[in-house]
C-alpha cells in the first residue's frame, strides 16, 4: 500500500511553528525580513518572488524586493549585494535565478553574506554541508530531509538514487543523502542505462524537469520516490518527472506534484530565514 507524502500539509505545520517563532522574535524586538533581488524579467521567476513574498508575510517575515533590469552590470548587482550584507535590517538574501549571462552567478551567489545565505549557495555553507557542520542548506533538499524525517523513513544503509546533478538539487542532495548514511548514486545525461541503477534504488529521487520521465518498469516496488520536478505542459497544467499514476502502485511512499516537494521548499525558505536572523541576534 502506497502512502502520499503530503507537503501541503507538512508545510502548514513548520510555517505554523515559524508562526509562533517570528511572534516570540517581534516581542523582543526583532523583526526578520528577506531581501530578494531579481535581475530581468523572467516569467517564472516574477511568479516564484511573488509566492515567497506571499509566504513571508503570512508568518510574519517582512519582505522586500529589489528588482533590476535585463541591462544591470555585475558590478551594480555586487555593489547592492554587499549593501544588504552590511544592512542590520536585512537578516536573508536571495538572489532570484536565473540572472541574464553577463553576469556570474556564482560569484554573486559567493558575495552574500553565509550568515544571509539563506538559499544555501554560497561556497562556505555547500562547503560546511560536505563536512557535515551547521550550514543553510539549499531549500529544496532540505524540505525532502524534513519529509523523510516527519514520516519516519529509515534511511541508514539504504541505497538512495539522485537523478540530476545541479547545484541547486542534485548536489545537495547528494550530501544530504550521505549525512543519513545512505549509499547514494547520482545520475545525469551522460548516464547509461538509468533503468538499471533506478530499479536498485530504495529510495529514488527525480530532479531533472523531464516530464513522466521515471515510469513504472524503473522502479523498485516497495521504493520510496521523490518527485522533484516541475515540468509547465502546453496546455497549462503542472506535472513531475514522474508518470505518478503508474508509479505510485509499486511505492511505499511518494510525493505527488503539484502539492509535494514545492511547498517544501518555500517553507525552508522562510525556516532559514528564522534561523539566520537568530544567528545574527546572537
Ligand atoms: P537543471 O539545472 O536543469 O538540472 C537538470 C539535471 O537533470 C542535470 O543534472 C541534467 O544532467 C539532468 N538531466 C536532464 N535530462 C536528463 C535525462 N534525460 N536523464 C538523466 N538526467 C537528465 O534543473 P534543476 O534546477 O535541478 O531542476 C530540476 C527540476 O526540478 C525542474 O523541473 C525544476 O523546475 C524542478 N525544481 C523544483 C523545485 C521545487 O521546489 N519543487 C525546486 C527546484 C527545481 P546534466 O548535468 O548532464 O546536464
Amino acid at each position: 500500500m502506497s502512502e502520499l507524502i503530503d507537503g501541503k500539509e507538512l508545510s502548514k505545520k513548520i510555517r505554523k511553528k515559524l508562526k509562533k517563532e517570528v511572534l516570540e522574535l517581534k516581542e523582543k524586538g526583532v523583526n526578520p525580513k528577506l531581501a530578494v533581488i531579481m535581475v530581468g524579467n523572467d516569467p517564472g521567476s516574477t511568479v516564484y518572488v511573488r509566492n515567497k513574498s506571499k509566504a513571508c508575510e503570512k508568518v510574519g517575515i517582512e519582505f522586500e524586493e529589489f528588482l533590476f533590469g535585463e541591462d544591470t552590470t555585475e558590478e551594480k548587482l555586487l555593489e547592492v549585494i554587499n549593501k544588504l550584507n552590511k544592512d542590520n535590517t536585512i537578516n536573508g538574501i536571495l538572489l532570484q535565478s536565473p540572472v541574464p549571462n553577463h553576469i556570474d552567478i556564482n560569484k554573486a551567489f559567493r558575495t552574500i553574506s553565509p550568515d544571509k545565505d539563506v538559499d544555501g549557495f554560497n561556497p562556505i555553507n555547500v562547503g560546511n554541508l560536505t563536512i557535515g557542520e551547521d550550514a543553510f542548506i539549499s531549500c529544496t533538499p532540505y524540505g525532502i530531509v524534513k519529509m523523510f524525517e516527519e514520516y519516519n523513513i529509515e534511511l541508514e544503509g539504504k541505497n538512495a538514487v539522485i537523478l540530476g546533478r545541479s547545484n541547486i538539487v542534485g548536489k545537495p542532495m547528494i550530501q544530504c543523502m550521505l549525512n543519513k548514511n545512505s549509499t547514494v548514486t547520482v545520475c545525469h545525461s551522460k548516464t547509461r542505462n538509468i533503468k538499471e541503477i533506478t530499479r536498485n534504488a530504495d529510495v529514488l529521487i527525480s530532479a531533472i524537469g523531464r516530464p513522466k520521465f521515471v515510469t513504472e518498469d524503473m522502479v523498485k516496488e516497495g521504493a520510496v520516490v521523490i518527485d522533484v520536478g516541475i515540468n509547465r505542459l502546453d496546455y497549462g497544467s503542472i506535472v513531475g518527472d514522474v508518470d505518478f499514476e503508474n508509479v505510485k502502485e509499486k511505492t511505499s511512499y511518494i510525493t505527488p506534484v503539484p502539492g509535494g516537494v514545492g511547498p517544501m521548499t518555500i517553507a525552508m525558505l522562510l525556516n532559514n530565514v528564522v534561523k539566520a536572523t537568530k544567528i545574527q541576534m546572537k
